[in-house]
C-alpha cells in the first residue's frame, strides 16, 4: 500500500509520465468509458473532466502498485 506522499512521487516520476503518453497513444486520446457508452465527443460523460484527458489506474495505486507501471491497468477517461 503507498502512501499518499508515495503516489506523488510517483505521479511525478520519468517511468509515469512515459507509460502515461503509451496508454493515451493507445486510447487515441479518447475516453475510454465515454466510448465503451457509444458517446460521441460533444456528449461525453462529464464534459468538465474532458477539458483534460487523464490515464486512471484500473486497480487503484494505492492498493495495487504492483501494477502502477503495467499499461494493462491503464485506461484514459
Ligand atoms: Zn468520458
Amino acid at each position: 500500500m503507498l502512501t499518499q506522499a508515495e503516489r506523488h512521487t510517483f505521479y511525478k516520476s520519468k517511468a509515469w509520465v512515459s507509460i502515461r503518453k503509451e496508454a493515451l497513444k493507445r486510447d487515441n486520446y479518447e475516453c475510454q468509458e465515454c466510448k465503451r457508452q457509444g458517446k460521441v465527443f460533444t456528449d461525453y460523460h462529464d464534459p468538465d473532466k474532458h477539458k483534460r484527458l487523464d490515464v486512471d489506474h484500473i486497480k487503484d495505486l494505492e492498493h495495487h502498485p504492483e501494477l502502477a507501471l503495467d499499461i494493462d491497468n491503464l485506461t484514459t477517461l
